[in-house]
């Protein structure tokens, strides 16, 4: 038997983590099996994982002796137990497969490693590379400061990256292996981030055809600056494929471009900071990008009453998004055909004179008091893009209760995050006055939104609607089943509507949302 099971990203969009195993019908063998991906719980997912009483089972588990050192540690009342938790049983996965390297697909790692898994980590090169960036960036904030500790565990994971290019099959386990089946992996490029991959999985069982299961982790759209987009798979028996977007297109690439201009003119006209809710990796680089192009282009022109563009203050504040951005930049040959035409150019899409990286904490609250004394007209990008952690909370503590600055959301906002909050209870025209505004409660206290609030759609590093439908449609032959994990319940029906009307011709094509 081959089975396909989930242990999250089926009820919301986090805790990505999938199962591929095989089981023999007659037991005669062992069961083995693959993860792919295995991430955070965050915002109401985590929140509904607690209220389901998953808490209690996940304690034990933790004090598994693999990693002793991080089983030992108490883990911050701050966090989350329940979104760290790893509830599953663990003896018969022979490897993880990760397709890329958001913290929700990797961030439940360490807690994997505590729970007992000794196989091989198998990513993308690019992933490899960055994989024990962001872990180490999530076990400081989310588990621990003893240094030590956090080098031995990401000296653990650095052993267990099974780096594998694009293109290329990896046996994980081969036919004459004890359960009589085999399983191989390859991986295509997804255009979401960097590194991102969707993965192809070859699997047999004794006694049964074997079977193509595409997993899709998280799909980038086809006007995404720098990632060439998604191919589809030449075949999926199975796809298992995200809907994050699947109720809704975004903006096309030139009118979320001139929207960014409009948002970015129009914000700063009565002085004020823009603050940028982003994740380090991928929207980040994309907006650095952006804002290049319109640096570039409307050069001369004014952006703010006596600022022109090309002496507007582009500030990235986050040690993680620098360091990635610097990771982007060791990495252009892996950028599209576009970004080299740029680079051909003699520019700097993710290094040019405007931009200013913050790295220390002391700097990083210099440049908070500073910018909301002064009311500079300036752009800042900073974590975490859901605003439920990093240093964007400090930005928005000092200046949200100011009408003349201005939050900018570019990426999706989970239910239950404080960015999902302000979308709700703020306004894009500003409020003046502390009572007549809503409010966002951080850090246990409630904030007053006078900032007006602005969300530009596209800049989401996931597909649209209909990039979803073109990469379903695009394989030869429709896929025997197609699994809709990894979106909002709303999302996932539209696109289940979309998918079978689409597929109408073909009957022997099911989708269903996974459960
Ligand atoms: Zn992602």
């Amino acid at each position: 038997m081959i089975n396909i099971s989930h242990h999250g990203a089926v009820s919301g969009v986090t805790g990505s983590c999938h199962e591929l195993s095989i089981t023999p019908p007659d037991r005669s063998h062992p069961s083995a099996g693959i993860l792919i991906d295995c991430g955070l719980f965050q915002g109401a997912d985590a929140a509904s994982r607690l209220i389901r009483g998953q808490i209690s089972k996940s304690v034990p588990l933790l004090a598994h002796q693999s990693v002793p050192a991080l089983a030992h540690q108490s883990v911050p009342a701050s966090a989350s137990i329940a979104a760290l938790a790893i509830d599953f049983p663990l003896d018969h996965i022979r490897a993880l497969v990760v397709t890329h390297v958001h913290i929700d697909h990797v961030g439940r790692i360490p807690y994997l490693l505590a729970a007992g898994f000794d196989g091989p980590i198998i990513c993308s090169e690019p992933s490899a590379i960055m994989l024990p960036e962001i872990l180490e960036d999530a076990l400081k904030i989310g588990f621990t400061r003893d240094r030590a500790l956090i080098e031995r565990v990401l000296g653990l994971i650095r052993q267990r990256l099974v780096p594998v290019p694009y293109g290329q099959w990896h046996s994980v386990f081969a036919a004459d292996d004890e359960t009589g089946g085999s399983l191989d992996i390859r991986f295509q490029p997804a255009g979401h981030i960097l590194g991102s991959a969707y993965v192809e999985c070859d699997v047999t069982a004794a006694g049964q055809a074997g079977e193509r299961i595409v997993f899709s982790g998280d799909l980038g759209g086809a006007r995404a600056p720098l990632l060439t987009a998604p191919v589809s798979p030449e075949r999926a028996d199975r796809l298992v494929i995200e809907s994050t977007y699947g109720d809704k297109d975004h903006e096309d690439r030139t009118t979320r471009r001139l929207r960014l201009k409009d948002v970015l003119q129009s914000a700063l006209a009565d002085g004020g900071t823009v603050i940028v809710p982003a994740f380090s990796i991928g929207r980040t680089q994309d907006l650095l990008y952006e804002i290049e192009s319109l640096i570039h282009e409307f050069g001369g022109e004014p952006v703010a009453p006596g600022v022109e563009w090309q002496n507007l203050e582009i500030v990235v504040d986050s040690p993680l998004a620098a360091e990635f951005t610097r990771i982007y930049r060791q990495l252009k040959p892996m950028w599209d055909a576009e970004a080299q035409e740029v680079l051909s150019q003699g520019r700097h899409p993710l290094g040019f004179d405007q931009l200013t990286l913050i790295n220390s904490h002391a700097s990083h609250l210099d440049a908070v008091e500073y910018l909301a004394s002064f009311k500079r007209p300036a752009v800042v990008l900073a974590g975490s893009g859901m605003c439920a952690g990093g240093r964007v909370v400090n930005y928005l503590k000092a200046m949200l209760g100011d009408a003349r600055n201005d939050v900018l959301f570019v990426g999706y906002q989970a239910a239950g995050t404080p960015g999902r909050d302000i979308l709700k209870y703020g306004s894009n025209a500003g409020v003046r006055t502390a009572d007549q505004a809503g409010w966002v409660e951080l850090d246990d206290k409630r904030y007053p939104i006078c900032a007006r609030i602005h969300q530009i759609g596209g800049y989401s590093a996931h597909a649209g609607q209909s990039d979803l439908l073109n990469f379903v449609m695009g394989i030869p032959d429709a896929p025997r089943e197609i699994r809709l994990v990894h979106g909002d319940d709303g999302a996932k029906v539209a696109l289940k509507v979309l998918f079978e009307q689409a597929l109408k011709a073909k009957p022997e094509s099911r989708v269903v949302i996974a459960e």
